[in-house]
């Protein structure tokens, strides 16, 4: 049995314990965060839409028409007229035939790898992809193959080792905790030629890459190609729920086969037409997305002056490599002491020995902004005793006597 106590007790030891801190006020660039006030610098809310006032009052006009709740599942009398029109948006803006909203992206991709695998597949889902699609694997009871991140060539041996089992290649379009994109072209080119289906998840990409905010698929070129689109209403929509993209056939067979979708109450009205608003708006203002693209490289260059290495990143995600979880955690309350909020982000959200402040830009945020942000937070890196320029992966896998690569096998 586990003993409560005593695991918190050796969680805080490890420097891993975890708790909720308290913002007051919307999800705006600047916020109060326990009391102190900050620039809000690890929101997902990256085109500035969860506290927009056109997004708001479509939530609170779709409270007063059709309630604050769904009342049922979808597959009773869950689908009211919000969901069927946002639906049929989403599908448009993905360029797909069909759309399927669900509770949340972790639902989605839990009901979605579970309806597309089952015990005796293989699936293939790269060694950084979120926890929900571990978790999606896991309830699969495939066997699931973890290939090295991005590697085209250890997915391909994996799948002729597989002898005719393999099935499913899931990967995230634009990683969480690192910033970087999946090769996508490649593992489009890869599943059509084996004959495998492809899910990827474009939860930090939906609203943020390519034409119009449409997602690295489409900045690819190959948004028809994957076999399931998986998106947030969470992040750069502003809301809470999540959808699939995909064909008709595919949207018939998981609404009868995706349990999480089933057996879940549908989204409430207002986060529905939260997003419904928010989708409108980008396809209004697309300007938005090239904001937070030039904060997104602003916010990059100017930690490279300060003498960070952001590594892979090429998006809103930058992550700043600590390794040691303590240290993370030092070098974040440092920083919001000096008036920036970036959360530390630990093991097992990421791989061991690759604790850091994972920062994301917003749209909402001013490119002076930017560069403060920067400073301090290489103020705060000296705080706790060091230099910026001993921050990033490649530095971090050193100090632990490995290479990069290494780091990353033994993680996984
Ligand atoms: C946030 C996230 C999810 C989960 O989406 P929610 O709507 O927050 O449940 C799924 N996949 C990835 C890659 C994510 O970053």
């Amino acid at each position: 049995m586990i003993q409560v106590e005593a695991r918190l007790a050796e969680l805080e030891s490890l420097g891993l314990r975890r708790a909720t801190r308290l913002v007051s006020g919307p999800q705006g660039p600047r916020v109060v965060v326990d009391g102190r006030p900050a620039l809000l610098l690890c929101s997902n809310n990256y085109l500035g839409l969860a506290d927009h006032p056109g997004v708001r009052e479509a939530a609170a006009e779709a409270a007063m028409r059709w309630g604050a709740g769904a009342g049922a599942s979808r597959l009773v009398c869950g689908t009211m007229t919000p969901h069927r029109r946002l639906e049929e948006r989403l599908a448009a803006f993905k360029g797909r035939e069909s759309a399927l909203l669900f509770g949340s992206g972790y639902l989605a991709n839990m009901g979605v790898i579970a309806a597309l695998a089952r015990p005796g597949d293989v699936v293939f889902s790269d060694q950084l992809n979120h926890a929900s699609i571990v978790d999606g694997c896991r309830l699969s009871r495939a066997e699931t193959f973890v290939y090295d991140h991005c590697d085209l060539d250890h997915l391909q041996w994996a799948i002729e080792q597989a002898e005719g089992r393999a099935a499913l290649i899931v990967t995230d379009a634009l990683f969480s905790m690192d910033g970087d994109v999946a090769p996508l072209l490649e593992l489009v080119e890869v599943a059509r030629r084996r004959r495998l289906r492809l899910v990827v998840d474009e939860a930090h990409a939906t609203g943020t890459l390519g034409p119009g905010g449409r997602g690295a698929l489409a900045e690819a070129g190959v948004e028809d190609q994957a076999d399931v689109i998986v998106g947030t209403l969470g992040k750069a929509l502003g809301s809470y729920g999540a959808f699939v993209a995909c064909d008709h056939s595919m949207a018939r067979y998981l609404l009868n086969a995706a349990r999480t979708f089933i057996f879940s109450t549908a989204p409430s009205p207002p986060s529905v037409a939260a997003a419904l608003a928010a989708l409108e708006l980008l396809e209004e203002l697309p300007q938005r997305v090239e904001k937070l693209a030039a904060n997104s490289a602003a916010l990059r260059t100017e930690l490279g002056r300060e003498g960070f290495d952001a590594g892979r990143s090429r998006t809103q995600i930058v992550p700043l490599v600590v390794g040691d979880a303590k240290l993370a955690v030092e070098i974040c309350e440092a920083a919001l002491r000096r008036g920036v909020f970036a959360q530390a982000i630990r093991p097992p959200t990421v791989p061991p020995l690759t604790s850091r402040l994972r920062l994301s830009a917003m749209a909402s945020h001013s490119e002076a902004e930017m560069r403060g942000a920067a400073r301090a937070l290489a103020q705060a890196t000296r705080d706790a005793g060091l230099e910026p320029a001993k921050l990033g992966p490649r530095r971090c896998a050193a100090a632990h006597g490995l290479e990069p690569d290494q780091r990353l096998a033994r993680a996984a």
